[in-house]
């Protein structure tokens, strides 16, 4: 069972991973509308909740572990459905594993710094998820397509000329090996949206009172850029694929199969890390039994010595009726048929 879901969600994630290597053209290659073999939304419900419930039980086991982190970058243009992409994908988890980092445009603080050390700062650590709702990656993003961006960052002169954008992407690379074999799992999202979808989804914040807050006319500003950003966006995912921290362009046109698939994402990147509860030794194992004997000789008159292992003897002998009776209703229609001849 565990094992055909395993392939399911490998086989849902695969057409969007870009492969390592490989030269990516954006609007040739990826299709935002893109929604695999599901006609309908409900048909992708199901699949959602499975999901949700397996990175449940991965993030557990992760937490418990306290071995690996996993570190999950999203990347998307204005109304791209980050925000709502994280709310669904993290319903189910225990918020205590998870930790959320947005980046806005830096401050001052920041920008005394390395262009990686605010990024740094919010790294998850081990048994965490981290969440990046923008990341590193607006460093070749939104600094390339504005490079007065690159202006206030402060670089020494030969730090910042020609060849910075390969030079950047090759050092992103770096910092993510590394990461990934201190034992931080990176994995890289980008929601592609087309750009009637966009305007679109800003009409929308327009035309609903309770969504104005949302919009903010420089994002329509941003749309006039939309082509230089592609282009960003192609030479990014070509550069910055790697066997480690692998890109997925995951089409966002439709909301719910966007949500499907970064959850995919994220629990096949937590089926590869396969953390598991850690046991205790056996000299440990004894010195516990010792103490439950001790716990049973307090068990107060007329209570069970020990009341939660009979509570498991009640549970498993009421399954095992409960699979009785119904073994039985499934013979019943066989015997009115013998009957009835
Ligand atoms: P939002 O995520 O919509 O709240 O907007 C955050 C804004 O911060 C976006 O317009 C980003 O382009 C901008 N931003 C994020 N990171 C950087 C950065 N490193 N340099 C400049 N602007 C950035
Ligand atoms: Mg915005």
């Amino acid at each position: 069972m565990a094992d055909k879901r395993a392939k399911q969600i490998a086989e849902l994630i695969k057409p969007l991973q870009v492969k390592p290597g490989s030269k990516v053209n954006l609007a040739k290659d990826f299709d935002p509308g893109h929604k695999a073999g599901f006609v309908k939304k409900k048909d992708g419900a199901k699949l959602l909740r499975t999901g949700i419930e397996l990175l449940a039980d991965y993030q557990a086991r992760l937490a418990a572990q306290d071995t690996y982190g996993v570190l999950m970058c999203l990347q998307a243009l204005d109304a791209g459905g980050k925000d709502g992409t994280i709310r669904h994908v993290m319903s189910g988890v225990n918020p205590q594993g998870v930790q959320v980092s947005s980046f806005k445009v830096p401050s001052a603080e920041e920008l005394g710094h390395d262009y990686l050390w605010r990024y740094a700062c919010r790294l998850p650590s081990r048994g965490q998820i981290g969440i990046f709702n923008r990341s590193h990656y607006e460093e070749v993003l939104v600094v390339r397509v504005h490079p007065e961006n690159l202006d206030r960052q402060k670089l020494p002169e030969d730090a910042r000329g020609k060849g910075v954008w390969d030079r950047r992407y090759r050092e992103i690379n770096d910092w993510e090996r590394y990461l990934s074999d201190n034992g931080f799992k990176v994995v890289k999202l980008f929601l592609n949206l087309s750009k009637e979808e966009q305007r679109t989804r800003f009409l929308r914040r327009i035309d609903l009172p309770e969504k104005n807050w949302k919009f903010s006319a420089a994002d329509v500003r941003e749309r006039t850029y939309w082509d230089d950003y592609q282009r960003a966006f192609s030479e990014m995912l070509s550069a910055t694929s790697t066997e480690w921290a692998p890109w997925y362009v995951i089409p966002a046109d439709r909301k719910w199969f966007a949500r499907i698939c970064a959850g995919a994402v994220l629990v096949h990147t937590l089926m590869q890390i396969d953390p598991r509860y850690p046991m205790v030794s056996p000299a440990r194992r004894q010195e516990l039994l010792i103490v439950k004997g001790e716990l049973e000789a307090e068990a107060p008159h007329g209570a069970a010595a020990d009341p939660f292992a009979a509570q498991q003897e009640r549970d498993a002998a009421r399954e095992q009726d409960a699979q009785a009776e119904q073994a039985r209703e499934d013979m019943e229609p066989e015997k009115t048929a013998e009957q009835g001849a």
